[in-house]
């Protein structure tokens, strides 16, 4: 692929960004083939921009600081909830081949499908709702979601890996959003803030009643109480 593109100071330096296989990915992906040709000249620019259907592409630093938090090896299996452009995917595919991805506006999940095969990435994109995760490709070593919820879900953390993590926004409002890791230790659960944020909601898309299982209604009332003061 031609190299003109990549301006010369990207990434731009980012103090809490350190893992070189997360900054090698994002110097790698080409942002502005993300972003709808009126907003091309302000890709390399470290800031959201409108995708359409009332969407935004994350800004870079929030995608790196994401997937640095994902901890991942060439080998683990990923899911993303909130495929949008596909340009999260496209980070994350850098790093593994692993990577599924979930996106409720089919309009966009197509776009996003072809840029990334046209680009030579095997992301698979599934339309759903993501508040469900995708359990036939469960489990998976990491789960990065994109939107906000209101809480975490706990069909994601249901189809963590044992020592999986999750790196989700949580909040209702516009201002209130914090972005949480929440690592599966075994049987145990932990969450550790990472940064106050602002995306775009996680929406419920998928009204019909879903059959809890054991081991998520589990993980349910851990996670009331591993929120219960927060
Ligand atoms: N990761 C994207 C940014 C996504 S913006 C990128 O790199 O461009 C958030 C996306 O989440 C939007 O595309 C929105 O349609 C999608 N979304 C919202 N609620 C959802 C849900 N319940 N399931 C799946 N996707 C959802």
């Amino acid at each position: 692929m031609s190299e003109e593109w990549r301006p010369r100071h990207w990434p731009p330096h980012w103090p809490d960004v350190t893992d070189p296989a997360v900054l090698a990915a994002i110097a790698a992906v080409p942002r502005h083939l993300f972003v709808p040709p009126q907003y091309r000249d302000q890709a390399y620019e470290d800031i959201p921009l409108p995708i359409g259907h009332g969407q935004t592409i994350s800004q870079p630093y929030i995608v790196a600081l994401m997937t640095q938090a994902l901890c991942l090896r060439p080998d683990s299996r990923v899911l993303e909830i909130g495929t949008g452009s596909g340009y999260q995917a496209a980070v994350l595919a850098e790093i593994t081949p692993h990577v599924w991805s979930v996106e409720t506006i089919p309009e966009l999940a197509e776009a996003a499908r072809q840029r990334l095969h046209g680009l030579g990435y095997q992301v698979a994109v599934h339309v759903g709702d993501g508040r469900l995760g995708l359990p036939e490709h469960a489990p998976y070593d990491a789960i990065i979601v994109t939107a906000a919820a209101p809480d975490v879900p706990p069909a994601l953390v249901a189809q963590l890996g044992p020592r999986g993590r999750l790196v989700i926004p949580v909040g209702e409002g516009i201002w209130d959003q914090v972005l949480w890791l929440i690592e599966r230790h075994g049987d145990r659960l932990s969450k550790q803030h990472l940064a106050d944020v602002r995306f775009v909601p996680l929406v419920a898309t998928d009204s019909r009643p879903q059959a809890e299982d054991e081991a998520t209604a589990q993980i349910r009332m851990q996670l009331e109480r591993l929120f219960a003061h927060h």
